[in-house]
């Protein structure tokens, strides 16, 4: 972080070429790097996502707008499989679905994961071939397995007791189920306590340390009805190192190698989950998905071969490494004010359309948008509209001294997690989605209207 001179700059400084300070501060990240490759500022102060202008999206669409670059997303699932080959990749369908994007991703090649009859129906009623599908999810309803079923779901990953004898159940005598197990492997990775699921004391998978997880595997192989394919873990989100990936190789290895020797059984794959850690601000760690690809697979094969097990075709499940930073969210500045020694820029949406600050404490990147400013940049907090102290989208960012409503700041690595966790909060309405590409910008997603809140309120 360089520290910023608040007092008002007398000469106009250019956006991007402040004069270095002495002594020299450690090398500034590139601000754009956080954002979409498409990314342009071909006029000072207009900056362009796609070949279009933000501005041009705000003034077309209203705002809060989610801007998604559609190449950004489509180039994201060819790095994938472009890095693993061999191996399947699934998006994971929670950060962001909708019907185009499933669209992409099935043309892209990559499957799907998905984790409620509703990803999964809208997913297979757009055209996304249901087997290329798994679902997944630590309390299946009893809708979403008879959805599973009868859209004839890809793989169901097992990740209780209770739902061995229940989808046994549901498949029926004559049916055939391919499933998997979710595994604890006993790991701590992920970048914040709320989102780590490698560890014993969460809710999900089933620990392979008390032998819960083997246990649970016997009574699968009891029902011929379920054939299993493989086993399954997801450390958690953001994970920012390849280790903890080799760790969980090791220990899944580990215990197929129990299940050979136990059970004469021989497992086809080996699901390691998402979780790819990307930067939300510029300078933040990354996870090196190349550096993943060749470890994970150097593991892969040396654990196999002293185990004696063929190699198990390998699936990954990255989610907000596809969309994430393919988004970028912009709002319109509704109120600047001055208090507590702070300087609060409030933005016409929030907490409703972006949960991550108020849950995991993230923080953003905003930029100034649609108007070159040449003033100084002084640090401000960028704040929501919403009722809590807690609606923060940036704390002690750089925005320029002039900041006034009416303004559009754009926020980068929008595309996951935001619109998919958006909630009602104070009936403002969840924003649209465009796409954009090519110098094109096309709405995938209408604004949420207080006719379709009206619409569900049915009583009186
Ligand atoms: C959430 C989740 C993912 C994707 O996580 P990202 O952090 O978005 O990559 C993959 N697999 C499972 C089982 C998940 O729950």
């Amino acid at each position: 972080m360089t520290t910023l001179d608040t007092t008002p700059a007398p000469t106009p400084v250019p956006a991007l070429a402040a004069p270095a300070p002495a002594p020299a501060p450690a090398p500034a990240a590139d601000p754009l790097s956080v954002w979409p490759a498409s990314t342009a500022e071909p006029r000072q102060g207009d900056i362009e996502v796609g070949g279009v202008p933000l501005a041009e999206c705000a003034e077309r669409f209203g705002t809060p707008v989610y801007v998604l670059d559609e190449n950004e997303v489509r180039d994201r699932c060819r790095g994938y499989r472009a890095a693993f080959p061999e191996a399947e990749v699934l998006y994971a369908a929670k950060a962001f679905l909708c019907r185009a994007v499933a669209h992409w991703i099935e043309e892209e090649g990559l499957g799907l994961d998905v984790c409620s009859a509703g990803e999964l129906e809208l997913a297979v009623t757009t055209g996304f071939p249901p087997d290329r599908i798994t679902l997944h999810g630590n309390a299946k309803s009893p809708r979403d397995l008879e959805t599973a079923l009868r859209l004839g779901v890809g793989r169901i990953v097992i990740d209780s007791p209770s739902e061995i004898a229940r989808l046994a159940a549901a498949v029926g005598p004559d049916g055939r189920q391919k499933v998997m197990v979710r595994v604890v492997p006993g790991i701590s990775a992920g970048g914040h306590a709320k989102i780590r699921t490698g560890t014993d004391d969460q809710k999900f998978g089933m620990s392979i340390s008390d032998g819960y997880a083997q246990h649970a595997i016997v009574r699968i192989l009891d029902q011929p009805q379920l054939e299993l394919t493989g086993l399954h873990c997801h450390l958690g989100s953001q994970v920012t190192s390849v280790r903890p990936y080799l760790a969980a190789v090791r220990r899944l290895v580990g215990l197929m190698a129990t299940l050979r020797r136990q059970h004469g059984l021989l497992l086809p794959e080996l699901d390691l989950g998402g979780g790819h850690g990307i930067a939300y601000r510029p300078g933040d760690p990354v996870l090196d998905v190349a550096a993943l690809a060749r470890r994970v697979r150097a593991e892969l094969a040396s654990a196999c071969a002293a185990a004696g097990l063929p190699v198990p075709r390998l699936v990954l499940e990255p989610g907000r490494a596809i969309t994430g930073p393919a988004g970028v969210a912009v709002y319109r500045v509704l109120a600047v004010k001055r208090t507590g020694g702070q300087v609060f820029v409030a933005v016409d949406g929030g907490m409703s359309d972006n949960p991550r600050p108020a849950l995991y404490g993230v923080r953003y990147a905003p930029r100034l948008t649609g108007r070159h400013s040449a003033a100084a940049s002084a640090p401000v907090t960028v704040v929501g509209r919403h009722c809590e102290a807690g609606d923060v989208l940036a704390a002690d960012v750089p925005l320029p001294a002039d900041v006034r409503p009416g303004d559009l700041l754009a926020l980068p690595v929008a595309g996951a997690y935001h619109l998919s966790m958006a909630s009602g909060y104070n009936l403002v309405g969840r924003p649209p989605v465009v796409a954009v590409r090519d110098a094109r910008a096309r709405l995938l997603v209408r604004r949420e209207s207080l006719d379709d809140i009206r619409g569900r309120d049915v009583g009186l």
